[in-house]
């Protein structure tokens, strides 16, 4: 399993990102401290959701890649990867990803937030794109998901691919 050492996280990644050159990055002022601790253990990897699925589909002995580049964009992985089959997971935090239930958005620099979430947003859609290109599937979790539930999803998906069509 290669796990990835580099100290990036989503964030700074997206800072030296030149997808959204052409989106004027609205102006903000500096987060506060307790705004930064909020930003730095949301945007880690190995986040506590994505571990989790880990260990759900380990212990279904399912077996995959971790951080494995997108096709067609090297700056880009998928969370899980499972190579043969061509499925890949992502486990998409809440507030990173502006999901519907949990996705609150800070009222200080509200507009660099919404900035910053849409941008993510069509970034994995793009994503979702590329690979369907490249003939992956592509499954997305909420971290809010049960564990066990969208291993279950993801069994189904990897399973049905491996079976001769
Ligand atoms: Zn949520």
């Amino acid at each position: 399993m290669t796990e990835s050492v580099e100290p990036s996280n989503q964030a700074s990644d997206e800072a030296r990102s030149a997808d959204r050159a052409s989106i004027n990055e609205p102006r903000r002022i500096s987060p506060g401290g307790r705004l930064s601790a909020k930003m730095s253990t949301l945007a880690r990897q190995d986040t506590a959701p994505e571990l989790a699925l880990r260990s759900a589909l380990h212990a279904m002995g399912l077996r995959y890649r971790v951080q494995v580049h997108v096709p067609g964009n090297r700056r880009r992985r998928m969370d899980i990867a499972f190579t043969k089959v061509k499925v890949a997971v992502f486990v998409d935090g809440c507030f990173w990803h502006g999901c519907l239930a949990h996705g609150t958005r800070p009222t200080t620099n509200r507009e660099w937030w919404d900035w910053k979430i849409e941008g993510n947003k069509a970034r994995d859609e793009d994503t979702n794109r590329l690979l369907a290109e490249h003939g992956w599937e592509v499954i997305r979790v909420w971290e809010h998901e049960s564990a066990v539930d969208a291993a279950v999803r993801v069994r189904q998906v990897v399973e049905a691919r491996r079976r001769p069509s």
